[in-house]
């Protein structure tokens, strides 16, 4: 588990091979970027928050049931996972209307959907992470619809596991981005980060709307307090881990 060489850094991780060639070792960084890396900056303290975090809801959906890659955490900021052929495609989940869905739509900021949307973008940097319709999906061969199917299904599940938990952390769920890939032996597991670089969190005590955001938006919309939101997810999410392993 010592032996490593750089695979791939990207905008939130560095991905690292080791010894074992089914392993990867994911080490999370504080930079942060927005609007496809326009934006860029640093979150001190966001490497550890972000892996803690994702370490915490692997594990717990992995006790629902869900595969995902996550195997060891080793430090605060590095996790050990199995290596997965990463599907080309960035699968969200939306609950409540907000960024993008409003710009697109119109629709408030807010909206409570009737129910969740699933939407798949495509996970190319160069093109800006654009909207697919599933014809364009299927004419780039991204995916088939049995692929398709299945992703949206896993989606709607991982949605139902991660809103009940955020709600007992007095957290809403709005929306999130998920990535998912094919182990070696043929299993879609769900990879990357769950953390607030990827979710929408808004606390419930809250209704004004710039101070109930608790995710990357503070750093997008420069709200301030980055810090401070990032560490308070993280406090309740360990509190609510922590619960959970009683029972
Ligand atoms: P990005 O800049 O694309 O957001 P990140 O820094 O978040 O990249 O992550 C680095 C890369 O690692 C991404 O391309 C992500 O898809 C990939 N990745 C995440 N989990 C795994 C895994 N289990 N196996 C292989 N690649 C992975
Ligand atoms: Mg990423």
């Amino acid at each position: 588990m010592v032996a490593r060489s750089l695979l791939y850094e990207g905008k939130a991780k560095i991905v690292y091979t080791t010894t074992e060639p089914e392993i990867l070792l994911a080490h999370f960084k504080d930079d942060a970027t927005a609007f496809n890396a326009q934006k860029r900056g640093s979150i001190v303290g966001k490497g550890e928050i972000n892996c803690t975090i994702s370490t915490v809801l692997f594990q717990y959906l992995e006790k629902q049931g869900i595969p995902t890659h996550w195997l060891e955490s080793i430090s605060a900021n590095q996790m050990r996972v199995r290596r997965l052929q990463i599907l080309p495609l960035e699968v969200v989940v939306r609950n409540i209307a907000a960024g993008s869905l409003c710009q697109q739509t119109g629709l408030p900021l807010g909206t409570v959907l009737k129910q969740p949307l699933v939407e798949f973008y495509y996970k190319n940097d160069s093109l800006g992470d654009p909207l697919l319709t599933s014809d364009r999906l299927f004419l780039l061969e991204l995916a088939t619809p049995e692929q398709v199917n299945q992703l949206q299904q896993m989606a709607r599940q991982i949605n139902r596991y991660l809103s009940e938990f955020f709600q007992r952390c007095d957290m809403t769920l709005v929306d999130f981005k998920l990535e998912f890939g094919y182990d070696a032996q043929g299993q879609l597991r769900l990879g990357d980060e769950i953390s607030p670089d990827t979710c929408r969190l808004w606390d419930v005590a809250e209704t004004d709307p710039n101070r109930r955001v608790m995710d990357k938006d503070r750093f997008r919309r420069d709200l301030g307090n980055v810090e401070t939101a990032y560490q308070e997810v993280l406090r309740r999410v360990l509190a609510q881990g922590n619960e959970g392993d009683g029972n």
